[in-house]
């Protein structure tokens, strides 16, 4: 421990000559320059990396696995090495092999994957090649959450009180618990990306809360040691990049806050940190640096803190040894490329920048947001989405919105991975204005196919709290009622859905014989003469584990000349009389006059899934059957039976037939794509048949639980 506290008080003399010397241009005679790189990663990472890879001319070879054969990662590279099965990028030491057979003389890991993983880091430098990341034993240091938790403690970093030793008996753990008070949070040492972790606010809970944990995490990391800590009930997100090289130097490129997280994952991250006070800013940068060269760092690294909003103090949570998810936050306020830095300290270098330079650079470039684009369900706990992009427009690039995407239209988003589709982030001389231009690229983003978080982070931007700058890791919750009031669509959007159905199908049967279709203005619905066309619409329900009881929309649609129609929304209610519309195909966008207003609609049709984007919004709508067709089709049966609201496996069953259960009371816990979900009673009622017990695979919409609602009970239904 001597030893640690040794190296920091050395690190520091460095620091401080750090600020004066510089000499970015004199490269250090070991400097070892790199022609060719592979990039053991996928998606918008490994696009990311290669970008900036073969902007400084090195070559690189990119990794795909079968189910990422066409993926926009394993394109990019004229060098791209199929691994096979699903989980192979994981699989360190055939990807070290194949650097070697490539002639690669260095890695890039990205994120997650192999990142993190310090046998793999040693191996590849045992193997002659450059781990472009922190030395191994950084890695290892750092990879643990309780021993990085001694090491810090040691450089005099604050640490959250707790307990991380060694002694994981489930009653001594209790016993910790009670001493640190609670609430407390139960953590993986070995965890990461929100895993393994649970929140534990009254003794009653531990037990099942500590088995919970302990299970996500073997399940994810194969480890299940577990650490408690004081749980800070208003705390923020703060942590602080920071970039050393072989030569002593170390800065800290700034903060981000990254407080508005689900499931304890960031979803929007900034910097700088909004109201943060000068004095804080300085001492936690100051300390991120501590932390670094406590453990001898190279090259990019974040210190995660967390920021007690109650008291103004702040704690180490964890290092992440590898440049993150949200490091573009960084480039924009700093105008540095952090690969290039990568590649520059990886190569033997020095840093680019002094941490005055940094500084004057962020107090000129003003604010950054990110926001990550993810294929997930909000409104079911942002439980992720699979499946293929129907469609997908993102806003204009211009150098002040950045999309770094992994996707283009017509790709699989694969439940085998992460389903993070693309990051947004965008920069304005202030806070302020960021906010403004990502809400108006938010508008401007289009994806239809899987569900997709795009309309929830528009309601975030704003939310009045977010807007001033009162960020806490608690925000969702806190501010649920306010992010999740839906608001039905308007009768204009039923117009738009039925008149683009009615006349994409008109295009589509021209189309199929251009030689004896008449043109599109001169027919009607049928080909012949002008018609009536009535559909059935109905709002897709957001929470797709309950039926839809919402009645349909009835649509009733008038050709009263080639391109005017009178359309009546529901009962009479809503009637527009001699509108003109016209559908353009190639772009799926259909024009509207309406006697008050013209609507512009891109429209994506698939089988009887309906999505809209009209003036910045998404709508999900459905073709509905009629009622007769529900009934011959047994669909109504279904009503009563909980289901499985994605591909699944059946963990563990919660009740048992016969059980009375209370609205929101766990029935079922399953997993996908390596997470955990707790599927809840939608209402009061009795459980009639558990259809499923664990272990059982299940397709999306599979009955899991059957059960009588209580109050159609009594209705005498
Ligand atoms: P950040 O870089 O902001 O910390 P996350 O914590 O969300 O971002 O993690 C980044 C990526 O790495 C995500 O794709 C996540 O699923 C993955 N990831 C994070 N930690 C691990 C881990 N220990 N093992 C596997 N994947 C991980
Ligand atoms: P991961 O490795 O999964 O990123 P972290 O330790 O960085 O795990 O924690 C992830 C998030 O969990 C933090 O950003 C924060 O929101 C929350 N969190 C972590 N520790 C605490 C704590 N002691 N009290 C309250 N919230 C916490
Ligand atoms: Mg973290």
């Amino acid at each position: 421990m001597r030893a640690v506290q040794k190296s920091t008080r050395l690190s520091r003399c460095l620091l401080a000559t750090n600020a004066v010397r510089h000499n970015s241009t004199a490269a250090a005679s070991s400097v070892k320059p790199l022609t060719s790189v592979l990039i053991a990663n996928r998606g918008e990472i490994a696009l990311r990396v290669g970008r900036t890879a073969s902007e400084y001319g090195i070559r690189t070879t990119t990794l795909y696995t079968d189910p990422d054969a066409q993926s926009q990662h394993a394109l990019s590279s004229p060098y791209a090495i199929n691994l096979g099965e699903a989980s192979a990028y994981l699989d360190g030491d055939r990807i070290i092999q194949i650097a070697k057979e490539q002639g690669c003389q260095g890695i890039h890991p990205g994120y997650g994957f192999l990142s993190e993983n310090p046998v793999f880091a040693r191996k590849c430098t045992e193997a002659g090649i450059t781990f472009i990341g922190p030395p191994w034993q950084a890695i290892e240091s750092m990879g643990s959450k309780s021993e990085s938790k001694d090491i810090m403690t040691a450089a005099g970093v604050p640490c959250i009180p707790g307990y991380h030793g060694a002694n994981q008996d489930p009653e001594h753990l209790k016993n910790e618990a009670a001493k640190i008070g609670y609430p407390v949070l139960l953590k993986a040492v070995k965890g990461g990306g929100g895993k393994g972790m649970r929140i534990v606010s009254k003794p009653e809970e531990f037990f099942d809360q500590l088995a919970s944990a302990k299970s996500e995490a073997r399940n994810s990391f194969g480890d299940e040691v577990m650490l408690v800590e004081k749980y800070i009930t208003t705390p923020r997100h703060i942590e602080v990049q920071v970039f050393a090289d072989k030569h002593g130097n170390c800065v800290a490129l700034g903060e981000r806050d990254c407080s508005i997280q689900r499931r304890h994952q960031k979803i929007l991250e900034e910097s700088p940190a909004p109201h943060l006070e000068e004095s804080i800013r300085q001492d936690i940068w100051e300390k991120a640096r501590a932390a670094a060269l406590a453990v001898k760092y190279e090259g990019a690294g974040t210190v995660e803190f967390i920021f007690d909003n109650d008291s103004g103090e702040f704690f180490f949570m964890e290092m992440n040894t590898r440049l993150q998810v949200e490091h573009p936050v960084t480039e924009m306020v700093t105008g540095e490329d952090l690969v290039r830095w990568q590649l520059i300290v990886a190569e033997g270098g020095r840093l680019p920048l002094t941490q005055q330079e940094v500084e004057q650079r962020i107090k000129e470039r003003g604010a950054a947001i990110e926001a990550r684009i993810y294929a997930e369900n909000p409104d079911m706990n942002f439980i992720p989405d699979s499946g293929r992009l129907l469609h997908l427009k993102t806003p204009q690039a211009t150098p002040t919105v950045r999309i770094d995407a992994g996707f283009v239209a017509g790709d699989e988003v694969s439940s085998h991975y992460d389903p993070m589709i693309a990051k947004l982030i965008v920069q304005g001389p202030t806070r302020d204005a960021a906010i403004k231009k990502l809400r108006a690229a938010l508008e401007d983003y289009e994806v239809a196919g899987p569900i997709t978080n795009i309309e929830f982070l528009k309601r975030i931007c704003t939310s009045p709290d977010f807007v001033a700058g009162d960020v806490e890791t608690g925000y969702i919750q806190k501010h649920h009622a306010e992010l999740f009031t839906p608001s039905p669509p308007a009768p204009e959007v039923y117009a738009q859905a039925a008149l683009a159905v009615a006349l994409q199908e008109l295009s589509s049967s021209q189309n199929s014989d251009p030689f004896t279709a008449p043109p599109v203005t001169a027919t009607g619905f049928n080909g012949t003469s002008f018609q009536r066309r009535t559909l059935s619409i109905v709002e897709v329900p957001a929470n797709t584990s309950i039926p839809n009881t919402t009645p349909p929309t009835k649509i009733s649609i008038h050709q009263t000349a080639p391109s005017t129609f009178d359309i009546t929304v529901g009962d009479s209610t809503h009637v527009f009389a001699n509108v003109t519309a016209s559908f353009a195909p190639s772009s799926n966008t259909l024009t509207t006059f309406y006697p008050h207003t013209r609507l512009a609609t891109t429209f994506v049709r698939d089988a009887d899934r309906l999505t809209l984007f009209q003036q910045g919004k998404q709508y999900r709508l459905q073709l509905a059957l009629p009622t007769w067709a529900e009934k011959a089709l047994g669909v109504k049966d279904v009503a009563n039976s909980v289901l499985a609201p994605m591909p699944c496996k059946v963990l563990r069953v919660e009740i048992k037939e016969g059980d009375v259960v209370e609205k929101d009371q766990p029935l079922v816990v399953i997993e996908s794509m390596k997470m955990e979900t707790v599927i809840r009673s939608p209402s009061r009622g009795t459980v009639r048949r558990v259809v499923h017990g664990a272990g059982d695979l299940c397709k999306a919409g599979t009955a899991l639980v059957e059960f009588e609602d209580e109050n159609q009970t009594e209705d005498g239904r």
